[in-house]
């Protein structure tokens, strides 16, 4: 896949309150330093990747909180509960100010290597909480792809051999915690390019790894910027 391009997003980047939205959510709340803010070590690790990739990276840093880029328009968790109650014309300025920017600069830079000929694999870097519902997930990274999309398969098939190989206690899992084709940036992105020039995979990380002592976070950016590396074939 040496011709390929890799492009790396984060949307859930940042726990940042936009000023209009202060006094419906206070930068003081406690909720902002949760998982609901925002997506703990996700951009320090698209950074680690973009750096060791040399691959461009569009983030966005307002909370999730006032508008989830990672849910399609018309999906009830668009908006958080802080922002659902708002009158219509406050809730469209938002998608203006705070959501169209981020998904139609991705888009267009996706758009724009396409037309060249290339194929582009964008990789919307996430994270996940270590517990759910009183259920410890054990699984270190789960890779979401579209099973029907053959190349997105074969991308993280290989990616998963390069990164158990890498570090043989890594558990990867394929479409873990969420699907692939569940709504989400990369699914609708799907729709607007074909599968032989559009791969869009979600990189999604256990957050057990950020609060781990010692070397624990350092070695998993390592190991997974050096298997993706092998993965495209740049090392
Ligand atoms: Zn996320």
């Amino acid at each position: 896949m040496a011709s390929t391009c890799l492009i790396l997003t984060c949307e859930h980047a940042g726990n940042r309150v936009p000023p209009e939205f202060r006094e419906i959510l206070s930068p003081d709340h406690p909720i902002l330093s949760t998982h609901a803010g925002y997506d703990l070590g996700a951009l320090e690790l698209a950074r680690h990747l973009a750096r060791r990739l040399e691959a461009p990276l569009l983030f966005s840093t307002v909370t999730r909180l006032v508008v989830d880029l990672n849910r399609s328009v018309g999906n009830p968790a668009l908006y958080s509960r802080f922002t659902r109650p708002l009158p219509r014309e406050t809730r469209l300025r938002i998608l203006e100010r705070y959501y169209h920017p981020h998904r139609d600069r991705v888009e267009s830079e996706i758009l724009a290597r396409v037309r060249k000929g290339h194929r582009v694999l964008h990789l919307g870097i996430h994270s996940f909480t270590p517990e759910m519902g009183g259920k410890i997930r054990r699984t270190d990274i789960g890779l979401l792809y579209d099973p029907a999309r053959g190349l997105e398969r074969e991308f993280c098939d290989t990616w998963k051999e390069c990164l158990e190989r890498a570090d043989p206690n890594l558990r990867v899992r394929r479409n873990y915690p969420y699907l692939g084709v569940a709504d989400g940036f990369t699914t609708s992105l799907r729709r607007k390019f074909p599968p032989h020039r559009y791969l869009g995979i979600e990189v999604e990380v256990n957050q057990k790894w950020l609060f781990s002592r010692g070397k624990g976070w350092l070695d998993l950016k390592q190991t997974l910027s050096e298997s993706l590396a092998e993965t495209l074939g740049f090392s």
